[in-house]
């Protein structure tokens, strides 16, 4: 009879168990025992992964890295088994994880999951994986890229959401801000033209003209925001032409950039030569260039570069400002084209300047975004639809 020797064990816990011979019953009895205590094992890791996964919401690397530390749990050799898993949240893996010959792995599209053993085990066990561990790998892989896809997506429902309760507010303020207007324009259109009859009377006295004059001063700036909020609101009139953003920024930026070399901006124009044209309001899509330049001229006091592009991208046409000033903090994000919002204190800035961008580029059917981080400059991109015409 054969000896039930520490070979025999190893081989038959190895999964390399020799079928097709024949097993004492002490062997077969030990196999048995050890292969029940393998699934245990296995178990045991799959309900702690899927438990971590189901309590996890958002937080995916603190997720990642409990189940790394679950994975060698359920192999073989718990106390020699490294893992390591790489999805776009990082790569986060054990202190025994190297890898080498003796390394199980499974990819799904959300990443890679990965079990090894130090080469070293291959002298005692050249197959330490047992066939068991294969579907285990890629049970554990398949269930990860699951709820990195239902958080990804939950993300996604929350960021949809957010954007829709804005642009609800934004609308609302729109319709609010289209009916106080329409009320301010003509008591202001008739305090601006009185005061400037006043001004024209003889012999005012010099203190009664510098007043007249800070009466007209002071609505023109009213109207300035009344005029801003009737573009916010959506009433302002607006031609329909082929407009070339290459032509409206070379014509705009004539205006604009002498204050961009007072305050030592290098400014950089870069056209695309298949950007086509959009069907637009020349005077108002000029309005949008000079109000991202102000901003981003406003955003470089110590000097920096402003970049204006045009690209093509698809049907659509892209006017890019970008800026190497002071930045946009998180919380200054969120409130960007809420109307009177500003950070430039009183008198400083009307807080209207990116809400009338929005509000033109909406009217064209357009859109409006930015990436900014405070500190790091900012890059507004508006997007406008377009025919597919390239310019003559
Ligand atoms: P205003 O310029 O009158 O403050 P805006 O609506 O144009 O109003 O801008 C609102 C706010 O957005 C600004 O006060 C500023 O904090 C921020 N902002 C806009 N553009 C930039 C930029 N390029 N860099 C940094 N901050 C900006």
């Amino acid at each position: 009879m054969r000896a039930f020797t520490i070979d025999r064990r190893r081989a038959i816990v190895s999964g390399i168990k020799p079928e097709t011979e024949h097993l004492t019953t002490d062997e077969a009895e030990y196999s048995a025992r050890e292969s029940l205590a393998e699934r245990v094992k296995e178990l045991e890791c799959l309900y702690g992964i899927s438990r971590v996964l189901h309590d996890s919401d958002t937080d995916v690397p603190h997720m990642l890295r409990e189940i790394v530390e679950i994975l060698p749990r359920g192999f073989k050799y718990p106390h020699l088994a490294g893992a390591r898993i790489s999805a776009a949240a990082g790569t986060f893996q054990t202190g025994r994880f190297s890898l080498g010959p003796l390394t199980l792995a499974a990819t799904t599209a959300a990443g890679r999951v990965e079990v090894s053993y130090p080469a070293g085990l291959a002298a005692s066990d050249p197959a330490p994986f047992l066939p068991e561990e294969h579907k285990l790998i890629e049970k554990a892989a398949a269930d990860i890229s699951l709820a990195l896809e239902r958080i990804r997506a939950a993300e996604e429902k929350k960021r949809l959401e957010a954007q829709l309760r804005h642009a609800d507010r934004l609308s609302t303020m729109g319709v609010m801000a289209a009916g106080i207007t329409h009320e301010l324009n003509e008591p202001l259109a008739a305090i601006l033209g009185f005061a400037q009859l006043v001004a024209k009377t003889p012999h005012l006295p010099q203190q009664a003209a510098l007043d007249t004059q800070r009466i007209v001063e002071a609505c023109l700036r009213a109207r300035e925001i009344v005029r801003g909020l009737l573009v916010f609101g959506g009433t302002a009139p607006q031609k329909s032409e082929d407009c070339n953003l290459a032509t409206i920024v070379r014509d705009g930026i004539v205006f604009l950039e002498p204050r961009c070399k007072s305050a030592g901006i290098a400014l950089r124009l870069d056209f695309g030569t298949d950007v086509p044209l959009v069907l637009g309001d020349p005077a108002q899509l000029t309005q949008v260039l000079v109000n991202l330049v102000v901003n981003a001229v406003q955003a470089m006091p110590a000097g920096g570069t402003l970049t204006v592009r045009t690209v093509r991208e698809g049907s659509e046409a892209l006017l890019i400002v970008e800026d190497t000033g002071i930045g946009i903090s998180a919380e200054t994000l969120g409130r960007l084209f809420v109307p009177f919002f500003t950070t430039k204190g009183t008198g400083g800035g009307t807080g209207l300047g990116l809400p009338v961008v929005h509000g033109i580029v909406s009217s064209h059917g357009g859109s409006i975004g930015v990436t900014s981080s405070a500190g790091e400059g900012a890059r507004f991109e508006v997007r406008l639809p377009s025919r597919g015409t390239l310019p003559s």
